[in-house]
């Protein structure tokens, strides 16, 4: 069988790997995108999906360059203006608001299969993505030039670069051989849309309790999708509770943040772990997304991490175009993977301090020390909202505003 040639193959058309493919068409790369399964549709009819993004207003920047953002942003999302973090015992609540620092929303609340069908759209029916679905990566052979991608249906696809947006079990990470630190937290996310008795404002409100945070984050309809991390096993058994005793507990969980819990839909749990891969890139081949990083979803920054680098590989790959260089060379790659590995790790090792801080009982004095500290210093405030805006001093330019056009232009 004869091999089809590309710039770039991505293996994973999830959010991630669905948002490079668009951006790097739309740069003129000539794009293989390979997904397992066709993504679900959006079906506005249907009830809230139960997962979903606290999109950061960079990443909007990014899928708006992605073509997908108009489209996503005429249907139901919830933009939010306010955060409000307490700790449900004796701390004020730490408010950040928006316009304080002079931003017009601090992110939107979107269900991902809304993000992922728009972005879908996005590269199937423009023509510039080769899309592949259903099918695989069976194995890459590494070439000094080329990589060699061999597809689950036997098909070969002959590309400068190959690029892993599988996702958190990445089958590209593991062909490479590149390795991870993995730590299970031994919990799990509970994930819910509930109604109580008060709409929700428009607020991302989130109490930090022992045993993992509850968020409350709100929906386009006054409802609140909630994320609830509970060790795995409490975790366990709330799912295993009637819909009464949960809304019971739940409501003793949020008590005094917009009266009692009136209703709650289905009920699922994720289990939640840190993954950090040791280097995004080799052998032409580079990470994005959860199959380079996961980090704990307590300040809902995944997927942004995962656009910020579809945004950043994007422009390193144009960067090199325009300097005549090979996309796939050791020099782009490295300039991606330190940008991006730093980022990432600075995100994550900050959700797993601020996770510990809240694990227990006994650092309570620290806990209101460093909550105090936060509370009372602007600096500190603007540093940790810039960086969950996705707009901190080492974001790509697309997330900040720039365009495809800037970029190709120098
Ligand atoms: C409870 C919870 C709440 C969260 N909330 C937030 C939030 O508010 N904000 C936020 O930013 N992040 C959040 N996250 C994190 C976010 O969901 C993930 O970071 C994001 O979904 C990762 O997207 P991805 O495209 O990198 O990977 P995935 O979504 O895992 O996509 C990978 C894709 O690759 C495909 N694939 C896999 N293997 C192969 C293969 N061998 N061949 C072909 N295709 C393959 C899969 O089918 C899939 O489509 C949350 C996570 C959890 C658990």
């Amino acid at each position: 069988m004869n091999d089809a040639f590309y710039d770039t193959v991505i293996i994973g058309a999830g959010m991630v790997g669905s948002a490079l493919a668009s951006l790097l068409s739309r740069s003129g790369f000539s794009v293989a995108l390979v997904e397992a399964r066709e993504p679900q549709s959006f079906d506005a009819e249907a009830d809230v999906g139960l997962r979903v993004s606290a999109v950061s207003p960079g990443s909007a920047a990014v899928l708006n360059q992605a073509g997908a953002w108009k489209s996503i942003s005429a249907q139901r999302c919830r933009p939010y203006r306010r955060m409000q973090v307490e700790d449900g015992v004796e701390l004020e609540p730490l408010l950040f608001d928006a316009p304080v620092f002079h931003l017009e929303r601090l992110g939107t609340i979107i269900e991902n299969t809304l993000v992922q069908w728009c972005l879908w759209q996005a590269v199937s029916t423009g023509g510039m993505v080769d899309v592949y679905c259903p099918d695989g990566l069976a194995d890459i052979e590494f070439g000094p030039d080329k990589n060699r991608v061999k597809l689950s249906s036997g098909k070969f696809l002959t590309a400068d670069l190959v690029v892993g947006a599988d996702g958190a079990a990445s089958r590209v990470r593991k062909v490479i051989g590149i390795r991870q630190d993995y730590r299970a937290y031994n919990q799990h996310g509970l994930v819910a849309v509930v109604g109580k008795q008060k709409p929700n404002p428009g607020v991302a409100w989130q109490r930090f309790m022992p045993g993992g945070p509850l968020a409350f984050l709100p929906l386009a309809d006054g409802r609140s999708s909630i994320v609830w991390t509970r060790p795995s096993i409490e975790a366990e058994r709330l799912l295993a509770l009637d819909g009464d005793a949960f809304l019971a507990e739940l409501d003793t969980a949020s008590s005094g943040w917009l009266g009692r819990v009136e209703d709650c839909g289905p009920r699922a749990a994720f289990p939640l772990s840190m993954r950090l891969s040791e280097s995004y890139a080799a052998q032409r081949t580079v990470l994005i997304g959860d199959a380079a990083h996961v980090v704990h979803p307590l300040a809902g920054q995944g997927v942004n991490l995962g656009f910020a680098d579809a945004a950043a590989l994007t422009e390193a790959l144009i960067g090199a175009r325009l300097a005549h260089r090979d996309i796939g060379s050791v020099g782009v790659l490295q300039r991606y993977d330190r940008w991006r590995r730093a980022e990432s790790e600075a995100m994550a090792f900050g959700m797993h301090a601020l996770r510990s801080l809240f694990d227990g009982d006994g650092l309570f004095p620290l806990r209101r020390l460093g909550l105090a500290l936060v509370k009372r210093s602007w600096a500190v405030k603007d540093l940790f909202l810039q960086r969950a805006a996705g707009l901190g001093k080492q974001a790509p330019k697309l997330a900040t505003g720039a365009t495809l056009q800037d970029l190709m232009c120098g």
